[in-house]
């Protein structure tokens, strides 16, 4: 009992010492980032999110809200400089959410909230349109099924791509993650690994284990994701 209780302190302030601060983790500038109805972990120094993460559960989509904003706003809640929308619009790219507005149109400031550029990274018109899409299908499925999930998703953006228009240093993703728990069933837990590539994918075939994502991330992320979703 002792033993638990030390264990869930020593969580508890590694959690607050992540969230509460802006700190530096192997020499990258990761800030905590909280929206209305996600929180996002982002990389200052690449100027891109490292991950976002979120409850989903049935009251927070309807599919009510059809028309999107066309802009993505400058997310002020981070320091300067702050990505703009226009630097999204280069070549072969599109905004791809990371919590996505079909997750939160269940109340209009949230799906509004969506639309910042600090919860977009550059996906393939393939992914965005597809397999990244299929598996938010995936996720609210399985909420409409009875369950309430812990979603986490991001981005691992190893090469920084300087060839696109106006030398614009950009971290594209080479593939991109998301795992979802349910809160209620310790034995529902999904993780899928998507190449940010111009094929077709189903989600099937990107189902993957949290073992093989979390080498990939900054250790300082995989450590809070770990605490955060099993907790
Ligand atoms: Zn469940």
């Amino acid at each position: 009992m002792k033993k638990n209780v030390i264990v869930y302190v020593i969580q508890a302030l590694i959690l607050a010492w992540l969230l509460l601060c802006t700190y530096r983790a192997c020499g990258q500038t990761l800030i905590h980032v909280k929206h209305l109805s996600y929180d996002i972990i982002y990389n200052q120094d690449r100027l891109s999110p490292e991950c976002v993460y979120y409850v989903l559960q049935a009251d927070d989509f309807k599919g009510s809200i059809k028309s999107k904003p066309k802009y993505f706003k400058m997310d002020t809640k981070l320091p300067p400089p702050r990505r703009k929308n226009k630097d999204f619009r280069f070549t072969n790219y599109q905004r791809g959410h990371l919590c996505p507005s079909g997750d939160r149109d269940g109340r209009k400031d949230w799906f509004k909230d969506t639309f910042v550029t600090s919860n977009i990274v550059p996906m393939t018109p393939a992914v965005n349109g597809g397999v990244w899409k299929d598996i938010e299908e995936e996720c609210r499925s399985l909420v409409l099924a009875g369950h309430k999930l812990k979603i986490v998703c991001g981005a691992f953006t190893a090469v920084s791509n300087t060839n696109l228009p106006g030398n614009r240093n950009w971290f594209v993703p080479d593939s991109l993650y998301k795992i979802a728990k349910c809160i209620h069933c310790d034995t529902l837990q999904r993780a899928w690994i998507v190449p940010n590539d111009s094929y077709y994918h189903s989600q099937g075939t990107c189902i993957t284990f949290w073992n093989h994502i979390s080498p990939k991330l900054n250790p300082t992320v995989s450590k809070f994701i770990s605490i955060w979703i099993n907790q």
